[in-house]
């Protein structure tokens, strides 16, 4: 199947492949939507089973970014990239200034910056090539660097939203927090609600990342394979997408979902799926905006860190007006969001 028809292409503007004979680049970069701006989005180091796979992934969050943008606020649109490696077998400079000048061929029409698998060190590799970057180390008291602890910001702030909604808690005091993956925003989210007085269950495929949260927050570790079915108040996805499933949702007995991963809902129905079952699902692109909104900040120039977390106090709000919409209308919160992220780009073309 070639991305023409792709059944996850769906408006994107274009889909660029790239191959350097010389390092053994192999790299996707879906642009989505422009409309709202240049299309932000992050790099995804990672090692899919086959090509197919790689296309799928980039058409989906690219999608999402042009969503994720525009619910932040952002004059951006919506793009992604693939770098087809394994993160475990550390790439060369070489094969990230490669990749930098597939971004530069782009004249700015795609913003790339860290995801799963690539680090600030590789994008300030990659920002030897090209302008069309951010998430890179700043200068101290300006918007940007990684975008980490903004996202896990914001994921923090809008589970105390969805806990107050759902649950009527006026905190995370107490209650019971599963996160799945406690690597960068998984770690900093673990540190912010332990400080709020969760208890954590958490699972990772990484040994190190596991001992540190469990040494750092006395989080206890839960088998990689349960972590979803744990008897929780909160479930926060911070690892990979499509976890939300036909399979998954009947055994998930968590009341509030929401977290860092991108495409947690494999389907659009499985929104509806979760709803049925009365659990309070916060859309991932809306909850996990903060980081975006950091490296869109960087990107502009002249904006400080004063203005990246006025930006991303508003996260709460538009979770809370999703929650009640989807209330009043009897429609999943991930319907919700899309009719409204959509609105808001239709109205900028
Ligand atoms: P990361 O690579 O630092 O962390 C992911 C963690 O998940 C790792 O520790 C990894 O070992 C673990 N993991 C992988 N497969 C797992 C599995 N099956 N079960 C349990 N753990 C597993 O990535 P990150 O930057 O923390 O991002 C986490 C998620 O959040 C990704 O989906 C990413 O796209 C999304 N996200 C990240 C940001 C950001 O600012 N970093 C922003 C928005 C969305």
């Amino acid at each position: 199947m070639t991305h023409f028809e792709h059944a996850e292409n769906r408006g994107h503007e274009s889909v660029h492949h790239f191959y350097d004979y010389k390092t053994g680049l192999k790299a996707i970069i879906a642009i989505h939507s422009t409309v709202l701006g240049p299309a932000a989005g992050g790099t995804r180091m990672w090692q899919y089973d086959n090509e197919d796979d790689a296309t799928k992934d980039v058409l989906r969050l690219s999608r999402g970014m042009t969503y994720k943008n525009a619910m932040a606020g952002l004059p951006m649109g919506g793009g992604k990239a693939v770098i087809l490696a394994d993160p475990a077998s550390p790439p060369s400079d070489e094969l990230f200034l490669a990749f930098g000048r597939c971004v530069d061929s782009l004249g700015g029409r795609y913003i790339t910056a860290e995801d799963v698998g690539v680090t600030v060190d590789n994008m300030r590799t990659v920002k030897r090539v090209t302008n069309y970057v951010a998430g890179l180390p700043s200068v101290v008291g300006s918007a940007g660097g990684d975008p980490s602890p903004w996202t896990a910001d914001g994921c923090f702030l809008g589970l105390q939203a969805a806990v107050k909604h759902r649950l009527n808690a006026d905190s995370l005091a107490g209650l019971s927090v599963a996160v799945q993956g406690v690597g960068k925003v998984g770690y900093d989210l673990c540190r912010q609600l332990h400080a709020a007085g969760a208890k954590l269950l958490v699972s990772d495929v990484n040994e190190a990342n596991l001992s540190r949260v469990r040494s750092e927050f006395g989080a206890q570790v839960v088998p990689i394979d349960q972590v979803l079915f744990q008897d929780v108040d909160v479930l926060a996805p911070c690892a990979m997408g499509a976890i939300l499933n036909a399979q998954s949702i009947p055994e998930i007995r968590a009341s509030v979902i929401g977290g860092a991963a991108n495409n947690q809902l494999a389907t659009e129905e499985d929104g509806q799926r979760l709803f049925e079952r009365g659990i309070l699902y916060a859309p991932d692109y809306v909850i996990n905006g903060g980081g975006i909104i950091s490296v869109s900040f960087e990107y502009m120039g002249h904006k400080t860190e004063s203005d990246v977390h006025a930006q991303i106090a508003a996260i709460p709000d538009r979770l809370v007006d999703i929650f009640a919409m989807s209330d009043k209308q009897q429609k999943p919160t991930n319907v919700i969001a899309d009719s409204i992220a959509e609105s808001i780009v239709t109205a900028a073309g």
